[in-house]
């Protein structure tokens, strides 16, 4: 893998308010999402070996990985990769996912679009601790599930589509321990264009 770096947002801190605070977005962003980029970074300087490959490549085989390296390299890793896509997918700009040629695919894997809903948060509510749930792609067919701390759905060989952050610092300054109204709120900010174009190249 090359050096990494926090990527280019396409919107501002405030923009995603009032379902995501503009002082949660930056402390996550700058200290969070920040952090894992300069641990992995670090990472790096110190293993020349992991120079060999993608931060993907390297991700979805960890097996020949010394196990000091592999630990780090999936919480770093995994860290700045989910934090990417999550970024990726919200926009301040309200998307209907109904406009979207992923909808059909829903409504024939969930049964209609609330159905996906319910069973997304059931699973994010279910989750003990920290971690993340996800949309995924698994042999042609979208899943839900969940990863604990930063492991990236990529790992087990899945094509992560749009994942929530339910870490506290994701949303404890607006909502608390509300895990449920954060996820109710996010709905409005999720960029169902940018999920519709990697389910698409997923087919590809
Ligand atoms: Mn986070």
């Amino acid at each position: 893998m090359k050096k990494q770096s926090l990527p280019k947002l396409n919107y501002e801190f405030s923009d995603l308010s009032p379902y995501i605070d503009e002082e949660t977005m930056k402390i996550h962003y700058a200290k969070h999402h920040g952090g894992y980029v300069s641990k992995l970074n670090g990472l790096l300087g110190e293993n020349p070996e992991l120079k060999e490959g993608s931060l993907e490549e390297l991700l979805r085989d960890t097996s020949k990985l010394k196990e000091s390296i592999r630990t780090k390299l999936i919480n770093f890793g995994g860290g700045h990769l989910n934090h990417e896509l999550f970024w990726a997918n919200l926009t301040p700009d309200r998307q209907e996912l109904e406009e979207f040629r992923l909808s059909k695919e829903i409504q024939s894997e969930f049964s209609s679009i609330s159905a996906l809903k319910d069973k997304f948060k059931n699973s994010a509510l279910g989750l003990f601790g920290s971690g993340w749930t996800w949309l995924v792609v698994r042999d042609e067919r979208l899943v839900i599930m969940n990863t604990s701390n930063q492991d990236s759905p990529i790992i087990s060989g899945d094509i992560p589509l749009l994942g929530i952050d339910l870490w506290e610092h994701a949303y404890y300054l607006n909502y608390k321990n509300d895990r449920g109204k954060y996820i109710d709120s996010w709905w409005n900010v999720v960029n169902w264009s940018n999920v519709n174009s990697i389910y698409l190249n997923s087919l590809s």
